[in-house]
């Protein structure tokens, strides 16, 4: 289920996993092989990997498996550090961003599985991403540095970088540069695409620039403490640059194009049926989900290659209506789907895979 853009052989759209270390608190030496840690990854070729989880209560299945595998073109272990998997991920698309095309990465997964390391740095107290070393930078830091790596090595273009920071929380669209927290609205202009008229966009002339911005706009951040996690974020963070390339050609004069790179935190992908939530937390649950169904749906769509020109429900949540133009189209899209390698996460991670799964 892969598509490529035209003339080209590579795929528009990568799902990635990564599993990461298994915690202390997550130790368990009672009875369990591994001290508790239920996935073994094995690479069977450079493009193809497999993940085996076990099921840590049934001894075998009704065909008599204990593990169920899943397969993925690039699995990250416990070993690899975030700059591997920027690598792996973003890296690669970085240079068509400057000829053009749009791209997007998503980091997916239960609450505690590794999106907020994965995307800002080592960690959750978010004052002291300023502080990590360069293994632990997020993909969000190092991409920005990279691209102006870039941006620098490139001759005859000029380059403009904006950044947007905002956060869809129970289905309302946050600015995350801005103190008054009001609800934005989503538009979808024929010229422009989509766009939210009312959020600020910051130009930066230096990566240090964006992690004063990011460092706020996290403080900003919708926090609220769940049964499943205190600190869980219950809101998905979208970090858009949009790079203003402009290039003169010969008797054509200046050229000018616009590109947008999306890089997105998601919301915990757990179900609020799963956790012992009431009330708001359940209202939320239930638009989280949403949220992250209709982006299952339009991923599965976009990236079947038999339902080439099949109807993108984009429209059904606020994620989807923003990412319309930043999903399919020319734009190149990686997820990377985080899970603990746990017992007691077996549940979400199993949901996990096969959210991922489904994409690929
Ligand atoms: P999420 O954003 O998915 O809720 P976090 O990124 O906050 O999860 O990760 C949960 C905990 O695990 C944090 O304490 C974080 O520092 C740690 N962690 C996550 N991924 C890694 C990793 N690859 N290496 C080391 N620690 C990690
Ligand atoms: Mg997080």
């Amino acid at each position: 289920s892969k598509f490529s853009i035209e003339g080209e052989n590579e795929e528009a759209f990568k799902v990635f996993v990564r599993v990461r270390p298994l915690m202390p608190r997550e130790r368990c030496t009672e009875g369990r092989k591994n001290n508790g840690s239920i996935v073994k990854v094995i690479e069977e070729s450079k493009n193809c990997s497999k993940l085996y989880l076990s099921d840590p209560d049934m001894v075998y299945d009704y065909v008599g498996r204990r593990e169920r595998g899943y397969e993925f073109d690039t699995i990250f272990g416990q070993r690899d550090s975030n700059e591997t998997v920027f690598k792996n991920t973003v890296e690669p698309l970085l240079p068509s961003i400057l000829e053009g095309y749009n791209a997007t990465c998503f980091a997916y997964g239960m609450t505690g599985s590794g999106k907020t390391h994965t995307m800002l740095g080592t960690s959750t107290t978010l004052d002291s991403i300023k502080y990590v070393n360069t293994a632990e930078k997020g993909l969000c830091l190092q991409t920005v540095e990279k691209l102006f790596q870039l941006m620098q090595e490139t001759r005859n273009k000029q380059f403009a970088i904006k950044i947007s920071y905002l956060e869809i929380y129970n289905e309302q669209v946050r600015d995350l540069l801005e103190d008054k927290q009001t609800q934005l609205m989503i538009v979808e202009d024929p010229v422009r695409g989509v766009f939210v008229p009312e959020l600020r966009e910051i130009e930066v002339s230096h990566p240090s620039e964006l992690i004063e911005l990011i460092t706020d706009g996290n403080r900003r951040r919708t926090m609220a403490s769940t049964s499943a996690n205190q600190f869980s974020s219950r809101s998905h963070a979208i970090l858009q640059i949009s790079v203003q390339t402009s290039e003169s050609t010969l008797g054509m004069g200046n050229q000018v194009f616009y590109s947008k790179l999306s890089l997105i935190d998601l919301a915990g992908s757990e179900r609020a049926a799963s956790t012992s939530n009431r009330g708001q937390r359940m209202v939320e649950g239930a638009n989280i989900n949403r949220s992250l169904l209709a982006l299952g749906n339009c991923i599965n769509i976009l990236s079947d290659k038999n339902k080439t020109g099949s109807f993108v429900p984009y429209r059904d949540s606020k994620l989807t209506r923003l990412l319309k133009d930043s999903l399919g189209g020319n734009t190149k899209t990686c997820m990377i789907a985080c899970i603990s390698p746990s017992y007691f996460c077996y549940e979400e991670s199993t949901n996990t895979l096969k959210y991922a799964e489904r994409a690929r």
